[in-house]
């Protein structure tokens, strides 16, 4: 198993793109933290296929967008499960609208939960990481954040930061033992995108080579690459998996 013995920290990880990752680490043998905002019941579900595969799991509602309650999660995962090997940082909203018509707080929400939360829930996590001289931070971005889109600024705002993040974190931590990376995904069927109008999802479905929407597990997939063994030259990278959406 290519997680044996790894321990991972996943944010929202009880639905979705997070879910799919806990599970495709869970069967690659890691144990798995997982948080979620509000999702008791799929959370549970979630867990329960954890340790349907024999896995240890453990999980908590807590807004990454407050930085002490990270914090206190990162330090209970620790204490629970043991050093953290893998941060799959996550947790993601978005709220679509024209540019016109964002509000200031609005904008402060997306930026608070994507940017500042993946941001310190990673500065929890970094010095145990740099300490043992080993460790992996997959930030999840977006192809919103690569080639922008209509009634999403802050949302492609914020996942373009991300991808600056990781490649400033990964000068600093690359030489202490710890790969940063981000994947980009393309667009995805989970709860996030149900939210879209039939018309712009055909319009997107429409636009893409590849003629449909991704599963969950196709950017788990790309998650194990990273974190697993075979991922050891991936330094700073964004992957996208995306169906074509953008080729670069
Ligand atoms: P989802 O809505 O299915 O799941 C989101 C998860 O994040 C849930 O577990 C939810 O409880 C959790 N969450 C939301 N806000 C949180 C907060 N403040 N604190 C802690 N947990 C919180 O969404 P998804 O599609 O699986 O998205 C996961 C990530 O992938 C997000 O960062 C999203 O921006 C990104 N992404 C998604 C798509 C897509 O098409 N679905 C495409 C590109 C990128």
């Amino acid at each position: 198993m290519k997680l044996a013995g790894k321990i991972a920290l996943v944010t929202g990880g009880s639905r979705g793109i997070g879910r799919a990752t806990a599970l495709a680490f869970a069967a690659e043998g890691a144990d798995i933290a997982f948080c979620h905002l509000n999702d008791d019941a799929k959370a549970d579900e979630t867990a329960g296929e954890i340790r349907a595969l024999g896995r240890r799991t453990l999980h908590r509602s807590v807004d990454v967008a407050d930085i002490a309650a990270g914090r206190g999660f990162a330090e209970q995962a620790a204490r629970e499960l043991g050093p953290i090997d893998i941060l799959f940082n996550n947790a993601g909203i978005n709220i679509r609208k024209p540019f016109e018509g964002y509000t200031e707080e609005e904008f402060d929400r997306i930026f608070a939960v994507h940017v500042k939360g993946m941001f310190f829930m990673a500065q929890a996590i970094y010095p145990a990481m740099v300490a043992r001289g080993q460790g992996c931070i997959i930030n999840v971005a977006s192809q919103r954040g690569l080639k922008g889109a209509v009634n999403s600024a802050p949302y492609s705002s914020a996942k373009a930061a991300i991808m600056g993040f990781t490649r400033a974190l990964a000068w600093e931590a690359t030489p202490k033992g710890v790969r940063v990376n981000a994947i980009a995904p393309g667009p995805v069927v989970t709860d996030l995108t149900a939210t879209m109008t039939p018309a712009d999802r055909q319009a997107f479905i429409d636009a893409l080579p590849v003629g449909r929407f991704g599963r969950p597990e196709e950017i788990a997939a790309t998650a194990l690459l990273l974190a697993g063994p075979d991922g050891g030259f991936y330094v700073g990278a964004t992957l996208s998996p995306n169906g074509g959406d953008v080729m670069y």
